[in-house]
């Protein structure tokens, strides 16, 4: 499975950056077009955070919309669902955004607030 890898990669790329505090959220930045699907995602997860650092987090999935430039106008325009140019009509065009699936950011918890509750 696809998105089971990607997971993997992901907790395996977050508890590297923080291998001894919990990890409170992980923001990922998710392309129209990177073909991954949020549910899948979301089910990997509970799976393989477990026992890690990353168990329990918060995943905050950030869409990214398709940006396309017309190979005719060059116009850059977002997606629709004829793949065309608004202004001269061109069908397809180069993908300017749209396909990313990164880890943007991280949360962990923060030590002085273990001390004040503990
Ligand atoms: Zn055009």
């Amino acid at each position: 499975m696809h998105e089971l890898a990607i997971t993997q990669n992901i907790v395996a790329l977050v508890v590297n950056a923080s291998p001894h505090r919990p990890i409170k959220v992980i923001t990922l930045k998710v392309g129209e077009l990177s073909g991954v699907q949020e549910e899948a995602i979301r089910f990997c997860f509970d799976v393989v955070s477990k026992r890690t650092m990353a168990e329990g987090a918060r995943l905050d999935i950030v869409p990214v919309p398709a940006l396309l430039r017309c190979r005719k106008c060059f116009l850059e325009f977002l997606l629709n669902d004829k793949w065309a140019c608004p202004s001269c009509a061109a069908i397809g065009g180069d993908v300017l955004s749209g396909k990313e699936f990164f880890v943007e950011s991280i949360e962990v918890e923060d030590e002085r607030e273990e001390n004040a509750l503990g």
